[in-house]
Parts: structure tokens; C-alpha cells; sequence
């Protein structure tokens, strides 16, 4: 059978295989269709059926999660652990916490999250998890109770070389806590390196919380590079406002840039100012509010529930808030406005007719699987110190974080250039390095 016969047969197979998960088909679908020249390159590869056996997670947990909310009702929610593929490291990848939670969301995570992690070039496999559980309006309480019953389930899984946890959507350092005390209860062992993103003072990592925000920043630092550009002076839209969104704007204005906009899922804020980063930490982090709240705190600032953050007009956009969030129409007028950059904070916020109209406008375009590894980078880099029971600096792990992206960046080109003809094509360079490491990892381990 040719490559591309090969390749759109086993896509068909994964559509057939795993009905109804769409994002997971989506996720599918852009590696599978980057990686044509170089499995035509490596035959060996197609024998071997390495694509069949990436496509398939080595292990799929499904389990329930019953807790006693405050009003003393019985909740019941889903977990998940999806283990998709070892053969770099233990397994590697966040938990989300979010109602629309389900199996094909957390598939499509852990399959983003193989290739992301071998782009690092640390040695962590790639997996994934959550629950449907909807922290809004939970009390802290609630919350504690909904970790330890997670984690009461969850635990039998993991290990420091087994699965590594750590947050993502709806988990941050108060939820990596509870779990890691219910963790050390169960098993009685204090083992700091089984769940990352700890808060610094007990094995977390400096810098770990900034990092995916920072990374992006980086990566959109290095395309820019490319064309004789810099943030400096920039007008910059970021969309989200949690975690990686905060820092994001964080580093953009430490680059001389000024972010203008940013959104949550009630809608999106634009401060003509630039983004006030102490009063959106402290709306978001402390108050855990809606945005709205800042435009009410801040005169300058304008909230608008309608409408598309991404109308704002911007020089460089950074999606930071969530899968399938920057449309086709979105990307049209981010290029009508004469966008030169746009990095994935997020996981896949761009569609595939988004990345089309970018590819065809030429604007420099950064997947996330290379531009937001530095959050999973810094994590590898948190484990490392735990094994040595070691607490680097700040600046020392900031460092390695921008080194990291760096390397990350000029690999895809380098891949890009070698497997395709062009170096900006950053999804065609980024799937394939990643691809690249694990198929070889797997060739050499054999058939398991
Ligand atoms: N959830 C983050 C991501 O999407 C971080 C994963 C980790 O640090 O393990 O990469």
C-alpha cells in the first residue's frame, strides 16, 4: 500500500475505532497528515505498524468519583487517565478539571501530549486525564473532598516512573496539593516526584507556574526572529486569563510589548492601556471572579460580553484559553488586521480552517504542541530535581525553560526543511520531530 493510502486507511480506522470523539479525530488527523514524507522515508516504520500503535493508547482508566459536597449530597463525577504511549518516559501530561470533560477530550490531550513531550527532548511519555467536575463556585472544601476521592481511585496508577500528573484546565498548585497529601496518605511514601506543578517550598519547581505562558512567549520570540522582528512596541491579544494566559502577558510586557485584550468564557476585556497584570491576577487568582470585574475596577477598560477577542486589532495573537476556541472567521480578520504572529498557548485553540487561512496568508504560525511545551519542559525539569532532591533558582530554571524553547523552535525548522520545503511551515517541522523520536524509541523497544 502507497503512504498516503496507508495513512488516510488507518485515519478511517480511528474515526471507525472511536465514534464520537472528534477532537480526538481532529488531533489525529493534523499528525497523521504531516507525516507522509517521512514515513515515505521510513519504510520500516509503516512494517512495523508504528502509526496503528501510536494511535491506540497503551492504557485507557475509566472510573467513578463519588463525593459529599457541603450540603451533605452525594456527587458523582467521571476520571479519567488516559496512558497513551511510554516509550520516552513515564507517562507525562495535566489533569482538567471541566465539565465538558469526556474520553475524546482526554484522548486528544494525551495524543498532542506524546509529540509535545518528545519536542522537548526530555525523557517523558505522553498521557493525560481529568474529570468532569466543574470547580466554579466550589468551596475550598468541596474541592480537597473531590481531589482526595480522585486521587483515592487514581493512585493504584501512578508512580514517579510509571505516570506523572500534573494541572491543567481547573488544576492548579491547590489542587496538585490536595491530591499529592491523599497520595502520601494512601501509599506512605513522600514521593515528590509523582505529580508536578507543586507548589515551590515542598518539590515544586521555580518557574513552573510562569512557564507555558513564558515558553509561548518565547517561541512567538523566535518566529518573529525570523522576519527581523520583536515584541517591542507590539500590540499583542491574548485570549484566556488563567494560568498560562497571566503569565503570557506577563513576558510579553517584560519584552516591551503591550497586551490589549484578553477574555474568559463569559467574554473579552480590551485595556487600551495594556493589560493591568497585578489587578488581572488579583480578579482571577485571589478573587477567582469573572473579567468583568476588572473593566468595573478599571475606567480605562472595556468588557464586552459579544463577539470575538480576536477582533481586536493585533501584531502578534497568543490563544491561550482552550481547544477549537479561534475560528476560520476569527483568523480571517486576525490576518485583516495584519496579524504577523500567532503562537497556541492553549492546546489545538486554533481550527483546522483557522490554520488554513494562516498558512495561506503566510503569517507565521506556531502549533501548540511545540509553542506551549514549555509547561510540560519545566515539569521534566521539576522531576529532575526532585530525583536529586535538588531546588534550582528561578533564574537558573528560567534559563533552561528558554533554552528548551529555543531548541524546540529551531528543530522544527530544521525538520520542516528537511521533510518539506518550506522552514515557517512550523506544524509540518513540529509533527514530525516529535513523531520522529518516539517511532525510533519504539522501533528500538520492539514490539510491545
Ligand atoms: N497540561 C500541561 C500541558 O498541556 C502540562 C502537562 C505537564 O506538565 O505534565 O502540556
Amino acid at each position: 500500500m502507497d503512504v498516503s493510502a496507508h495513512i488516510e486507511a488507518v485515519y478511517e480506522d480511528i474515526r471507525r475505532r472511536n465514534p464520537g470523539e472528534g477532537e480526538f479525530h481532529q488531533a489525529a488527523h493534523e499528525v497523521l497528515h504531516a507525516i507522509g514524507p517521512v514515513l515515505r522515508a521510513h519504510p520500516e516504520y509503516s512494517r512495523a505498524r508504528i502509526v496503528e500503535r501510536l494511535c491506540e493508547p497503551e492504557r485507557q482508566l475509566i472510573f467513578r468519583v463519588a463525593w459529599v459536597d457541603d450540603q451533605g449530597t452525594v456527587q458523582v463525577n467521571r476520571g479519567f487517565r488516559v496512558e497513551f504511549n511510554s516509550a520516552l518516559g513515564p507517562y507525562k501530561g495535566g489533569l482538567r478539571f471541566h465539565p465538558s470533560v469526556n474520553l475524546g477530550i482526554v484522548k486528544f490531550l494525551g495524543f498532542e501530549q506524546i509529540f509535545k513531550n518528545a519536542l522537548t527532548g526530555m525523557a517523558i511519555g505522553g498521557g493525560k486525564g481529568g474529570a468532569d467536575f466543574d470547580p466554579k463556585g466550589r468551596s475550598d472544601g468541596e474541592i480537597m473532598r473531590f481531589c482526595q476521592a480522585f486521587m483515592t481511585e487514581l493512585y493504584r496508577h501512578l508512580g514517579e516512573h510509571t505516570d506523572v500528573p500534573a494541572g491543567d484546565i481547573g488544576v492548579g498548585g491547590r489542587e496538585i496539593g490536595y491530591l499529592f497529601g491523599q497520595y502520601k496518605r494512601i501509599t506512605n511514601r513522600y514521593e515528590a516526584g509523582v505529580l508536578t506543578g507543586k507548589p515551590v517550598g515542598w518539590g515544586g519547581s521555580h518557574a513552573r507556574t510562569e512557564a507555558t505562558g513564558y515558553g509561548a512567549v518565547y517561541f512567538a520570540q523566535e518566529m518573529l526572529a525570523t522576519r527581523g522582528h520583536d515584541f517591542d512596541g507590539r500590540r499583542v491579544v491574548v485570549s484566556g486569563s488563567g494560568n498560562v494566559a497571566v503569565y503570557a502577558v506577563e513576558k510579553v510586557h517584560a519584552l516591551g510589548g503591550r497586551v490589549v485584550a484578553c477574555s474568559d468564557s463569559s467574554g473579552y476585556l480590551v485595556d487600551e492601556d495594556g493589560i493591568d497584570l497585578d489587578l488581572l491576577k488579583e480578579v482571577k487568582e485571589v478573587r477567582r471572579a469573572r473579567i468583568s470585574a476588572y473593566a468595573e475596577a478599571k475606567p480605562t477598560a472595556r468588557f464586552s460580553a459579544r463577539g470575538s477577542v480576536f477582533d481586536v486589532p493585533c501584531e502578534i495573537a497568543l490563544p491561550c484559553a482552550t481547544q477549537n476556541e479561534l475560528t476560520r472567521q476569527d483568523a480571517v480578520a486576525l490576518v485583516k488586521n495584519g496579524v504577523l504572529a500567532v503562537a497556541e498557548g492553549a492546546n489545538m485553540p486554533c481550527t483546522p480552517e483557522a490554520v488554513e487561512v494562516f498558512r495561506g496568508a503566510r503569517t507565521l504560525f506556531g502549533p501548540g504542541k511545540a509553542a506551549n511545551a514549555g509547561g510540560v519542559a519545566t515539569s521534566a525539569l521539576e522531576m529532575q530535581q526532585n530525583a536529586s532532591r535538588d531546588s534550582w533558582t528561578f533564574e537558573r530554571t528560567e534559563d533552561r525553560l528558554a533554552t528548551i524553547m529555543r531548541q524546540v523552535h529551531a528543530q522544527c525548522r530544521a525538520t520542516a526543511e528537511t521533510y518539506g520545503d518550506d522552514a515557517d511551515d512550523y506544524v509540518l517541522g513540529a509533527n514530525t520531530a516529535g513523531f520522529l523520536r518516539v517511532a525510533e524509541a519504539m522501533m528500538a523497544q520492539g514490539v510491545v
